[in-house]
């Protein structure tokens, strides 16, 4: 290797820990907004963040930053997997940023804090009319957006790709028309068969204390690690990375919910990926989750696959009537998986089933890529999300506050990001084949509540390369093959709490 470009690596290597240093600290600014800053800190901590972007932002964008990563490119042929990894993933983040005029970036911020108030309004007043021309100028500016950042077929392609590297309608349009032959049909067939009551809908109160220790001692059989992290209490359960060795976790505590315990793994399936992360990767960018659809994977795997899995509350059912014996006493285990394996259409996504779950993205998907391709106005919406859900769900949405105005992501502008949940339930079914095809006994692995033999496993195959491999390679070396969603409708269809 030439001695300059040995140099530029050095150098790149350098300013790739300072950025992770300030992204660490961001982390850490939101994370203090969401649990402990009190409400007066609100317009304080606004400035500190957009004073912190722009550093970040003016970073990335360094002229002096692009010449460093064509110096370090020329020589990326004889390099390790690590320093070629670094170049293609500051690479991206310099063209994505540098592609956008400032100017445009602004703007674009201005419009969505503007606009956030006024969903939240919009939907607690049930007025999609209210919400609808700055969803119009968020829509028009995405399109802008897609245009800064290029694209080759379909402009949803350029807005697809900032969340999941590579992903593009072209890729989308057969996953999601298979999605939903298979799946409309298994969702009315699954919702006719299952119980119907909600055995868990008389629950008494569960005390708080208990719930918090219920998750603490759930994270720690899963092998989330509480020297390198630690659980606190938000209004919406996230996970969060201050550093190399500090990846935390949230949860909300309900007195009549379990929704803690899913919301638990969930967030312990997002925190034991980073955990394990290789400690070559730290202060680099390649130190975290390698997409939106690879992390989501993780915790669904986590939170659904093993989490709502009889073998797996064969061993923790008692633990968890231990806890709460007033409440479970008279609940026997097989009720209990039924409980929370309960298919029900419904409207809302956050709240969806398994079976469902996609469908609610489709929707969202088939939307996004017309307003985004100019064939569809926003005014159209509310009209148009009512007919997919009766098409698709079988779901008769009762108001709009209930129907198109339910998510935050397009008053955010996040156009694009909606799919990846739905690439994160079918690689997780894909990559638990491939765990299954490892570990046959994998029902005793489960009932002995051996999960660390699961965790070392995803830590070999997933977790320590960190933002190694681009997705679609990382899931290429796990599974064998390219994404497919045969295994989640294999996986749904053998689940025995669905085919009563
Ligand atoms: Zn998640």
């Amino acid at each position: 290797m030439k001695k300059k470009s040995l140099h530029a690596i050095n150098r790149l290597h350098h300013r790739a820990a300072e950025l992770t240093h300030l992204n660490n600290i961001m982390a850490l600014l939101q994370w203090d907004q969401e649990v402990m800053m009190p409400s007066g800190g609100a317009e304080g901590r606004g400035a500190q963040v957009a004073t912190l972007s722009c550093i970040i932002h003016q970073k990335i964008c360094d002229p002096v930053l692009g010449n460093l990563l064509l110096e370090a490119a020329e020589s990326s042929g004889k390099a390790s997997a690590r320093d070629r990894a670094l170049v293609r993933v500051m690479q991206r983040e310099h063209d994505r940023n540098t592609r956008m005029p400032e100017k445009f970036v602004a703007a674009f911020a201005r419009l969505t804090s503007r606009a956030l108030p006024v969903w939240v309004r919009a939907r607690k007043e049930n007025d999609f009319g209210l919400f609808l021309p700055l969803l119009e100028q968020i829509i028009a500016m995405c399109r802008e957006k897609a245009g800064f950042l290029g694209y080759t077929d379909h402009p949803y392609d350029a807005l697809l790709d900032l969340y999941e590297e590579g992903l593009t309608t072209r890729l989308l349009d057969p996953l999601f028309a298979g999605l939903r032959d298979e799946l409309a049909p298994l969702l009315q067939q699954t919702a006719s068969a299952v119980e119907k009551r909600d055995l868990l809908a008389d629950l008494a109160p569960m005390p708080r204390h208990d719930q918090v220790r219920f998750s603490e001692t759930l994270l720690k059989e899963i092998g989330y690690d509480f020297n390198n992290g630690r659980q606190d209490v938000s209004a919406h359960p996230f996970t969060t990375s201050l550093g190399h060795r500090d990846r935390r976790v949230t949860n909300r505590f309900r007195p009549d919910s379990l929704e803690f315990i899913f919301s638990g793994l969930h967030e312990g399936g997002h925190a034991l990926y980073e955990q394990n992360i290789a400690a070559e990767l730290a202060d680099s960018p390649l130190d975290e989750g390698v997409s939106l659809g690879i992390h989501e994977s993780q915790s669904r795997l986590w939170e659904n696959i093993i989490g709502r899995s009889r073998p797996f509350w064969q061993r923790y059912y008692p633990l968890l009537q231990e806890f709460f014996p007033v409440q479970f006493k008279d609940v026997g285990l097989d009720d209990f998986v039924r409980a929370i394996n309960r298919v029900e259409p419904g409207m809302i996504r956050v709240e969806a089933d398994e079976v469902s779950y996609n469908l609610h993205v489709l929707v969202r998907f088939e939307l996004e890529k017309e307003l985004l391709g100019g064939t569809l106005e926003a005014a159209e919406l509310p009209g148009l999300w009512n007919d997919k859900y009766k098409n698709c769900l079988g779901v008769r949405v009762d108001s709009d506050a209930n129907g198109v105005l339910q998510d935050i992501h397009w008053a955010h502008g996040s156009f694009g990001y909606f799919p990846t949940y739905t690439i994160g339930n079918l690689a997780a079914a894909q990559i638990w084949q491939a765990y299954r095809a490892f570990d046959p006994a994998w029902t005793e692995t489960l009932q002995q509540g051996n999960l660390e033999k699961i965790r070392r496993w995803l830590t070999e195959k997933i977790y320590r390369f960190g933002g190694l491999y681009p997705p679609a390679d990382l899931l290429q070396r796990v599974c064998g093959e390219e994404l497919d969603s045969s295994h989640f409708l294999a996986y749904l269809k053998n689940k025995p709490e669905f085919c009563l």
